[in-house]
């Protein structure tokens, strides 16, 4: 199945439910899906992870089309069939670690590292949201 056929399919199945609940209450519905694949990821629940990421994206694309957005055509701009910051395939970026500099509004004394498991502690949280803005707003500077 095509990712713009997944949509579609949601779309006749849940559209009408999504527009009553609304956008903002269907977003925290996608994050607390993430939160449910975070938790069987950690607790090494295989049997229940392929479950979950199911329900991540369509949960995804609900809200993407309570937003109007066209998951395949986004896919296919953001991700050529090359890396979009290397431009090759297969990769060949550098690893790095997930570093916090400088926010505006945090001021840290000196570089925070973020482990793994503390992000997946702030995902199962629902914190996945105001994360992802933190860490664009630090890897756009690179
Ligand atoms: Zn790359």
């Amino acid at each position: 199945m095509e990712v713009r056929a997944f949509q579609d399919l949601i779309r006749d199945i849940y559209f009408q439910r999504d527009q009553r609940r609304g956008g903002d209450k269907t977003f925290l519905w996608f994050l607390e899906e993430v939160g449910e694949l975070t938790r069987a990821y950690r607790r090494e629940e295989s049997e229940k992870i392929g479950g979950e990421m199911a329900d991540v994206v369509a949960w995804l694309a609900s809200v993407a089309n309570l937003l109007d957005i066209d998951l395949e055509s986004e896919l296919k701009k953001k991700y050529p069939k090359v890396c979009p910051l290397c431009f090759s395939s297969p990769c060949h970026c550098p690893f790095r670690r997930l570093h916090i500099l400088e926010i505006p509004f945090f001021k840290p004394p000196e570089v925070i590292f973020i482990e793994p498991k503390i992000v997946a502690h702030l995902m199962e949280y629902g914190l996945a949201y105001v994360l992802f803005k933190i860490l664009r707003t630090c890897t756009d500077a690179f």
